[in-house]
C-alpha cells in the first residue's frame, strides 16, 4: 500500500482520538521518509552530532533495550506481533479464568524476570545520565532494569512488574512476596517449566481450572500487578510528569521501541507538536519513522556504546 507521508501536525490530528494502549499495525501508517545511512559508523557520527546539539534529552525506551537481558519482546522487525497479544485489562478484571491463566504463567515467568540483569544498553543509558545529558528516561518496560543499571531519573510509563496492588483496598505488596503465596497455594504449577515470555509471562498451556488465584491478604480483594495492561490507560499524573520533562528537554531520543503502542508513539507526536526533534535507535521499522530527524538502524547496546565512546573522545 502506498500512502502519501503525513506532516507531523496531520499525524497528531489523525492519532489524537486513539486509545492509549491500543495496538496499531505498522502497515496502517505511511512508510519511512528516512533513508538509513550505509554504515553504522556514519549513523553513530550523526547521532553524536544530534546529542551534542541537544544537550538535554528525554529518552524513551522499549522492549529492544531489554532483549539483551533475556527478556523477550512481542514484535518482529516489521512491528507485527510475533506471539499472542498480552492479557487485556478488561479480561483480567472481568474474567476469573483469565486471572488464573495469568497468575499461573506469571508463577513460572517471575523467577526468570527477577533474575534478569541489566545489559550494555542499560549501562550506557545510565552513563549518559551521569554525564548530565538525560533530563528524564521514560521506559515502556516494566522490568526495573534501568534503575538497577544506575539511572535515577526514570519514569516507568507502564508501571513495574515488581509491585502488586489490591484493586479494592489499594494495599501494595512486593511481587516477591506474592510469589511465595502463589507457589504455596499451587504446588502442581510451581513444579512446571515454561520458557520466558514478555513482561514476566511464561509460555505454559495447561488446564488452569484448579489454579488458586491470590487474594489481597488485607481485604480478600483482587490483586493485580502494578502494570498498565493492554487496553488500560497510563495514569494522568504520570503522563503529566513526562510532558513537563519533555518541555524541559531539547530533543527526544527513542531507544529500542517499535512505538506500535500508542502510549509510546504519542511521545513522538508530542515532541513534534512542541517543535522538539526526535532521533531513534531501533533495529527495524517503527510507527514513527516519518517523524524522525535521525534514525540509527542498529541493536541498542552497540549503538549506545559507540555514542558514548565518541562523546568521551570530546
Ligand atoms: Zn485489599
Amino acid at each position: 500500500m502506498i500512502v502519501a507521508p503525513l506532516t507531523a501536525s496531520q499525524a497528531v490530528q489523525a492519532d489524537s482520538r486513539a486509545d492509549p494502549l491500543v495496538d496499531s499495525r505498522v502497515d496502517s501508517v505511511p512508510g519511512s521518509q528516512i533513508k538509513p545511512l550505509d554504515a553504522l559508523g556514519s549513523q553513530i557520527e550523526a547521532l553524536v552530532k544530534f546529542v551534542r546539539a541537544h544537550p538535554r534529552l528525554q529518552v524513551l525506551t522499549g522492549a529492544g533495550v531489554s532483549t539483551g537481558s533475556g527478556i523477550p519482546d512481542y514484535r518482529d522487525s516489521e512491528g507485527a506481533w510475533k506471539r499472542k497479544p498480552p492479557v487485556s485489562h478488561q479480561d483480567f478484571v472481568a474474567d476469573p479464568a483469565t486471572r488464573r491463566r495469568y497468575w499461573a504463567r506469571s508463577l513460572l515467568g517471575w523467577p526468570q524476570m527477577a533474575s534478569a540483569a541489566p545489559n550494555a544498553a542499560h549501562a550506557a543509558l545510565a552513563r549518559l545520565e551521569q554525564a548530565g545529558r538525560v533530563r528524564q528516561l521514560v521506559t515502556q518496560n516494566v522490568d526495573g532494569l534501568h534503575a538497577r543499571a544506575g539511572s535515577s531519573q526514570v519514569l516507568e510509563l507502564h508501571g513495574s512488574i515488581h509491585h502488586v496492588g489490591c484493586m479494592d483496598c489499594k494495599a501494595a505488596y512486593p511481587r516477591a512476596t506474592v510469589q511465595t503465596g502463589l507457589a504455596a497455594a499451587n504446588p502442581r504449577f510451581a513444579a512446571l517449566q515454561g520458557a520466558a515470555a514478555p513482561d514476566g509471562d511464561a509460555d505454559l498451556e495447561d488446564s488452569f481450572e484448579d489454579f488458586v488465584i491470590p487474594a489481597c491478604p488485607a481485604c480478600g480483594g483482587l490483586l493485580k500487578p502494578d502494570v498498565v495492561f493492554f487496553g488500560d490507560s497510563v495514569p494522568r499524573d504520570r503522563l503529566a510528569g513526562a510532558w513537563e520533562a519533555l518541555a524541559q528537554s531539547d530533543a527526544l531520543l527513542v531507544v529500542g521501541s517499535s512505538l506500535m503502542v500508542y502510549s509510546g508513539y504519542r511521545f513522538c507526536l508530542k515532541a513534534a507538536e512542541m517543535g522538539k526533534p526526535v532521533a531513534a535507535i531501533n533495529f527495524g521499522r517503527t510507527r514513527a519513522d516519518k517523524l524522525f530527524a535521525l534514525k540509527v538502524e542498529s541493536a541498542c547496546g552497540p549503538a549506545l556504546q559507540g555514542l558514548l565512546e565518541r562523546l568521551d573522545q570530546g
